[in-house]
């Protein structure tokens, strides 16, 4: 049998106050003491099973955990587990900041109503992937409508809600935070203004129970590095049957071994051989389709020389055009030479201090030595 939900433990609304989970918790407590009830395992399981709802219950930053990813928060690996709620609570808890702030939710029908939370993923895909698009699964903890009571959060069909006692019915309780007094989501009843008499077991009157889904997301053809996509409705199932939020899916795209993207440009950086470099000819370069494209280069080309081939680069996000693929080139200077090519550089060397070889920077360089030089005399 699954685990029973802490509030419906305790016997109280998702939104009970720290006040009301104490009573609750006291009367209990009392009720199941293994001194009142010696020798009754059951009492004793049951006075155990109040604990250690209590104790998530009563640490804010584990109920926040425990609210959004159920007992998942504290089972090996969960966000919760070990102590802190980790990187996943704190954002939690800054949603729920938000949402005390703004009051967040939807409205629909006249009714203020609070809409489910919304949910983040992270993906992350290498730029070949950028470049072609690609389908694939993000897992996220979220929740769902509850479906013993179908998402009403009430154990009886026929039973029906009372008005909430906290906000009387306003869905929204003010509160002094520092100088302003701020507005927010009743948290009694959530926003709806109601409260159900006979909370379901499964889901403590919530509506909606903590689940694990996998969905399928599209990542389109040029997406760059940090885009938000954001699959509407796809979030956590609303409360009591309003409106689900949405899921955002964040995509990083992982650096890559030989392209450098910027824009819809790539860069690429190839080495080139001295002589090539000076010789002149034609090197075959990869391009991000998986194509190969040959690169003609001039005699005498520099380090630092740039290329470019035409729409070899990125696909523009939602368009047909592609942008450009620049070849940067790096000459390299030989190193480990044989002794053939060591006699051959020495001849070379002995050629070049007779006929000037060196680029016009170059020269310009030493042009400006011996100015220097000059200048101090
Ligand atoms: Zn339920
Ligand atoms: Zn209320």
């Amino acid at each position: 049998m699954a685990k029973q939900d802490y509030y419906a433990i305790l016997g109280v609304e998702r939104g009970a106050s720290a006040e009301e989970m104490k009573k609750a918790y006291r009367k209990l407590a009392m009720q199941y003491h293994p001194d009142r009830n010696p020798g009754d395992a059951k009492s004793e399981a049951k006075f155990k099973e109040l604990n250690e709802a209590y104790d998530v219950l009563k640490d804010d930053q584990k109920r926040s955990a425990y609210d959004r990813y159920g007992h998942a928060a504290f089972e090996n690996g969960g966000p919760g587990a070990g102590g802190g709620a980790g990187g996943f609570g704190f954002e939690g808890g800054l949603g729920d900041i938000f949402e005390q702030m703004f009051g967040g939710g939807r409205r629909g029908g006249g009714e203020r109503v609070q809409a489910g939370a919304d949910i983040r993923a992270q993906v992350e895909i290498d730029l070949e992937e950028a470049f072609t698009g690609v389908k694939t699964n993000v897992r996220v903890s979220t929740r769902m409508t509850c479906d013993a009571c179908t998402g009403t959060g009430s154990s009886d069909k026929n039973a029906g809600a009372d008005t909430c006692g906290t906000c009387g019915g306003a869905g929204r309780v003010r509160a002094q935070q520092g100088f302003f007094l701020v507005e927010r989501t009743c948290p009694t009843c959530g926003g709806s203004g109601r409260v159900v008499r006979n909370p379901c077991r499964v889901c403590a009157g919530a509506g909606t129970v903590p689940r694990e889904k996998t969905l399928s997301v599209q990542i389109p053809a040029g997406v760059e590095d940090g885009t938000r996509i954001r699959l509407s409705g796809e979030g956590e199932a609303g409360p009591k049957g309003a409106p689900p939020g949405d899921l955002y899916v964040h995509v990083s795209v992982s650096t890559h071994g030989i392209f450098q993207r910027d824009g819809a440009n790539i860069f690429c950086r190839v080495p080139l051989r001295m002589t090539q470099a000076a010789l002149g000819g034609e090197v075959e370069v990869p391009a991000i389709d998986g194509t190969a494209a040959k690169v003609k280069i001039p005699a005498g080309t520099q380090t630092g020389d740039q290329f470019r081939l035409r729409g070899k680069g990125f696909s523009v996000l939602r368009s047909t055009q592609r942008g450009d693929m620049y070849i940067q080139v790096a000459v390299e200077t030989p190193q480990n030479l044989t002794r053939r090519q060591r006699e051959l550089l020495e001849e070379f060397e002995a050629e070049s201090k007779s006929h000037k070889t060196g680029s016009p920077e170059h020269e310009g360089f030493f042009a400006k030595v011996k100015e220097f030089f000059e200048g101090r005399s």
